[in-house]
């Protein structure tokens, strides 16, 4: 079974939609979402390009802020602290990577928490560590969501998670943690990372590098998702996943393009509304 992003990901933007116009209707204001690009690069680009596209579809308000490569950190905080104390503004995000001469860590400690649509910032990272209401990255609840529709049984499995990061591989297994699967954490130094993935029933593969794992790495019937965005030199997009190989394997696989990408950016307007909906919670609360 080929897992469909792109159809997952158009269904819950439509549903999103359709909340966003009854509560614009009720409050008067629509979700906001403000996104902030430093430099050209392509790739990043392109990938606020789509966000743009999907904010449009789920009729959100926002600004695109376009700053140059050449732009001071402390300009670029400037401009985001404005927007935390903006009331017109209910996301902020801040495309990465951004340029060496400005600290990343910094940019996303300066949004404030509650506008922290990527859930980047360390207090949203705590509260999920800490199972309490967060906002959780856009690609790993993007990945729960894939996995979820296409009836993947998660109690009692094992999930093996190729990568660590903090935006894809740690909060991802944290996830899968939740849903009661026993989880492993692989990475670079793991020693055998085939024998480590041909024990998963679930095997979620974010490194960013192609044909990392091959259909001779696959467990027969598990559920493959290949988060991987990797370009080939004849400028073809492919995952980190042999799907070749791997498919013929897998209960179920997702492609790239078409599968984790479209997830992440409509769990992107998710969170956009869940910012929305919990400053107006406070906002109600505030005036009681
Ligand atoms: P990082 O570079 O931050 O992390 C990569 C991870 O892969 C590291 O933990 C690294 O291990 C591990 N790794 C590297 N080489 C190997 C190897 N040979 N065997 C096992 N593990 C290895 O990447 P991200 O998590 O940010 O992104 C991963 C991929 O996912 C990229 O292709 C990225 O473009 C894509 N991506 C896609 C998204 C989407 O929406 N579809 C969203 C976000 C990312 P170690 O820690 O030991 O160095």
């Amino acid at each position: 079974m080929i897992i469909d992003g792109k159809q997952i990901a158009q269904r819950q933007k439509e549903h999103i939609r359709e909340e966003v116009a009854t509560l614009a209707a009720r409050y008067g204001r629509k979700p906001c979402l403000d996104v902030i690009i430093v430099g050209e690069n392509p790739a990043s680009m392109s990938y606020v390009r789509s966000k743009i596209k999907a904010t449009e579809y789920c009729g959100f308000d926002g600004e695109l802020i376009q700053l140059p490569a050449s732009v001071s950190e402390d300009e670029l905080l400037r401009v985001i602290r404005e927007r935390n104390e903006n009331d017109r503004v209910d996301g902020i995000l801040v495309q990465l990577p951004l340029p060496k001469h400005i600290n990343e860590q910094r940019v996303i400690e300066t949004i404030s928490p509650e506008k922290d649509v990527d859930g980047f910032h360390p207090s949203n990272v705590a509260r999920l560590w800490l199972n309490e209401d967060a906002i959780v990255p856009c690609t790993p609840l993007g990945i729960i969501a894939l996995l979820e529709q296409s009836g993947t049984v998660f109690e009692g499995r094992h999930a093996v998670v190729v990568g660590r990061s903090n935006i894809v591989g740690k909060p991802i297994a944290k996830l899968l943690l939740d849903k009661n699967c026993t989880v492993t954490i692989a990475h670079s130094r793991t020693a055998d990372l085939a024998a480590v993935c041909k024990e998963a029933d679930i095997l979620v593969v974010a490194v960013g590098r192609p044909g990392v794992i091959t259909g001779e790495m696959v467990k027969p019937g598990a559920t493959v998702i290949d988060v991987g965005i990797n370009r080939t030199d004849s400028g073809k997009l492919v995952g980190d996943v042999d799907y070749e190989s791997a498919a013929p394997v897998a209960g179920a696989i997702t492609p790239v393009p078409g599968g984790v990408g479209p997830m992440t950016i409509s769990m992107l307007m998710y969170n956009t509304l869940k910012c929305y909906n919990q400053r107006i919670t406070n906002l109600s609360r505030n005036n009681h």
